[in-house]
């Protein structure tokens, strides 16, 4: 196939890659987004295929339709609820293509009489390095929110120390594979020791630090990617890997500012998720807890003005979407102003809750986001927590040795009343109580969250 032809191809998929990144990043757009990503994928793999005539068109078909088949399966039968785990299972396996790769080129440059180039050399043990923290470390991620290990932070007497001798192991390890590149024994005990770290940066981060560190992990996978593309000199996947890498560490910011925890603390795993203090749960409960029927709190409905729903987790769990995007638009008929307010780790991945509700047909515009809807909580008439507990917990932010401490939160306890559907008094993913409950303007309305807002329609019609 001719270069030009081929940089070409590289260079539109190229566009597609970045028109598709802007696409995803609005929820309307999002669908085309991710076609337009995948086209641009589709179209760099077959012709780099074709290009070093590696295989011929009929493996390349067949992979398509078993690749494909293999996608469509996971995509179908994944729970939205699970989808970080999958999240992270992907990316491991990009960190582990690249060790693979970058490997094997290795070999080949040895069989072919040596001659490694230093740009080759560094980039292929950048990408054992990186690709073996990342899929180590997304493999235990994976365990972490499959509940296969201990969701918590696993932490030790001296681990920080233990990982920075393993991190200085693995450095050396990768200058020796520079140094010494026709070694792959060097080579494989670099791998062996970045899984290692891997294992040991993940374990030591539990609950609430969870999805910044898939997301980082998402940049990693993308920073091997982009150095086995200088292992193999290859253009797209250079670009490829920067782009993944790019977005990974930017959504990455972003979490880290949602959840506060500083982006050095996150990188150097676990420092923020050690030894922290909470009040037990029947202290902040015990004689303190209200709960109502619907039809009390259909009545309360019935004068409200302005009612805000906020969503999280527990709205997934029950696929309530449909059902409280009825009540909203009941009570939107009955002039009330309908509000969704939605905090960006809501749910179990960036974006969960508005996908959710998205597919329910609830307007992009009722959906505020925390700096917009948090002033407006004090002339909030009825927030309606729907499963959503750690997004809501004001213990961030008068509890500085919480889990939670500092992250900004949905300052619903703030509206006049406050009304909370889930099943019982079960913490939430950062397995803490939540004082919201035991509050004097809260109603606890205990039911499965489908449930209760289909319980809620019934007593609203009724009450009107
Ligand atoms: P939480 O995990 O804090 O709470 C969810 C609540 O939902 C639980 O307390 C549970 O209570 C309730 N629930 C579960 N099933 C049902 C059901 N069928 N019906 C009604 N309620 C139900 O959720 P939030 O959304 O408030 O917070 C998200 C948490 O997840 C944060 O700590 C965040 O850091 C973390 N996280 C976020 C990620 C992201 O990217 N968004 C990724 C990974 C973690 P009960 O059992 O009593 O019903």
């Amino acid at each position: 196939m001719p270069p030009v032809v081929i940089n070409l191809s590289y260079l539109v998929a190229s566009v597609l890659f970045i028109m598709g990144l802007k696409g995803m990043s609005h929820p309307r757009t999002a669908v085309r987004g991710n076609t337009l990503g995948a086209t641009g994928m589709l179209i760099a793999i077959v012709v780099t295929l074709l290009d070093r005539s590696i295989i011929s068109y009929e493996v390349i078909f067949a992979g398509l339709v078993l690749g494909s088949a293999i996608g469509a399966v996971m995509a179908i039968r994944v729970q939205m609820t699970a989808m970080p785990q999958m999240v992270a299972l992907l990316n491991g396996f990009g960190g582990g293509a690249s060790v693979l790769v970058a490997g094997a080129a290795l070999v080949e440059v040895g069989v072919a009489g040596g001659g490694y180039q230093t740009q080759m050399t560094v980039a292929t043990s950048l990408s054992a390095l990186i690709g073996g923290v990342t899929f180590f470390g997304s493999l235990v991620a994976f365990g972490k929110l499959q509940d296969l290990i201990t969701g918590n932070a696993v932490v030790f007497p001296g681990q920080h120390l233990l990982n920075a001798l393993v991190a200085l192991g693995a450095v050396g390890l990768a200058v020796g594979v520079v140094l010494r590149p026709e070694s792959m024994e060097i080579y494989w005990a670099l791998v062996a020791v970045a899984a290692v770290l891997g294992v040991l940066a993940t374990i030591g981060i539990g609950g609430a630090d969870m999805p910044v560190v898939i997301s980082l992990l998402n940049s990693y996978s993308g920073l091997a990617a982009s150095a086995t593309g200088f292992v193999l000199q290859n253009n797209m996947l250079i670009i490829a890997g920067s782009l993944v890498g790019a977005s990974g560490i930017i959504l990455t910011q972003i979490m880290c500012k949602a959840m506060n925890r500083s982006l050095a603390n996150v990188l150097f795993g676990g420092l923020g998720a050690v030894a922290t203090t909470s009040a037990k749960a029947d202290d902040v409960y015990a004689g303190k807890v209200k709960s109502a029927s619907p039809d009390e709190i259909a009545i309360l409905l019935d004068s409200a003005r302005r009612v805000v729903f906020v969503p999280g987790y527990g709205m997934a769990v029950s696929q309530a979407q449909h059902a409280v995007r009825s009540l909203a638009q009941l009570l939107e008929s009955k002039g009330a102003e309908v509000i969704f307010a939605v905090h960006p780790v809501a749910g179990r991945m960036p974006g969960h809750m508005n996908v959710l509700l998205a597919e329910a047909d609830v307007p992009y515009e009722a959906l505020l986001e925390m700096d917009v809807v948090n002033p407006m909580f004090p002339q909030t008439d009825v927030a309606i927590v729907i499963g959503a507990n750690d997004v809501v917990n004001p213990v961030a932010r008068t509890d500085p040795k919480s889990p939670i401490a500092g992250m900004p939160i949905l300052d619903v306890d703030k509206a006049r009343t406050v009304v909370v559907i889930k099943r019982s008094l079960s913490p939430g993913f950062a397995g803490i109580p939540n004082p919201l409950f035991a509050a004097e303007n809260t109603l606890m309305y205990f039911s499965d969250g489908q449930k209760a807002v289909n319980d809620l329609i019934a007593a609203v019609k009724e009450a009107s």
